[in-house]
């Protein structure tokens, strides 16, 4: 995993792209959830299934099919919500999604199954920058957490903001 404080990020920064007219509060919160819930994953541990089994941590709960369920089911909740469909499966589905990618951008742990079920193999970017966040709160109030922190600042932080401001500059200019 990316860090917990780092996944949600994305949400927020597609909520602020797609405005904040058309994202409900709520469905922000919901899509915040969604970034982080394929690490709930992390609970096989328990029950003895091994990393890299399809249903291990980065499984298929990190796959493209997964945060499309994901997607799909939200728009069950469509008046809760409130929004349009579209907009709930898309904020859903690349929060879900987005997940598994920050996933394979980090140097350690196995790679993600991204393209679960049709195959079980697991996949990394050719460029792995990011360092990998221990799992579990305990292990991440040490000075290794504070490295990945630091790291998640810099390569995925800073850029998306950059991005971002770039991004209302160019409308402003527009206008
Ligand atoms: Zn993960």
């Amino acid at each position: 995993m990316a860090t917990i404080i780092t996944h949600p990020l994305v949400p927020v920064a597609a909520a602020y792209l797609i405005g904040r007219d058309k994202i409900p509060p709520r469905l922000l919160v919901g899509a915040c959830i969604a970034s982080i819930i394929p690490d709930l994953d992390v609970i096989a541990f328990r029950f003895g299934i091994s990393y890299g089994d399809p249903f291990g941590h980065r499984g298929f709960s990190h796959s493209f099919t997964f945060a499309a369920l994901v997607g799909l089911m939200a728009v069950f909740f469509k008046n809760y919500f409130n929004a349009s469909s579209g907009i709930i499966f898309t904020m859903l589905f690349i929060s879900s999604a987005s997940h598994g990618v920050l996933d394979a951008l980090t140097d350690g742990g196995q790679g993600v199954a991204f393209f679960w079920p049709f195959t079980t193999e697991r996949y990394f970017f050719p460029i792995r920058p990011i360092e990998v966040s221990p799992i579990g709160l305990r292990n991440f109030l040490t000075p290794r957490g504070m490295t990945v922190l630091w790291s998640e600042f810099i390569l995925i932080w800073i850029p998306i903001f950059l991005f971002l401001a770039g991004i209302t500059v160019a409308r402003k200019k527009k206008t």
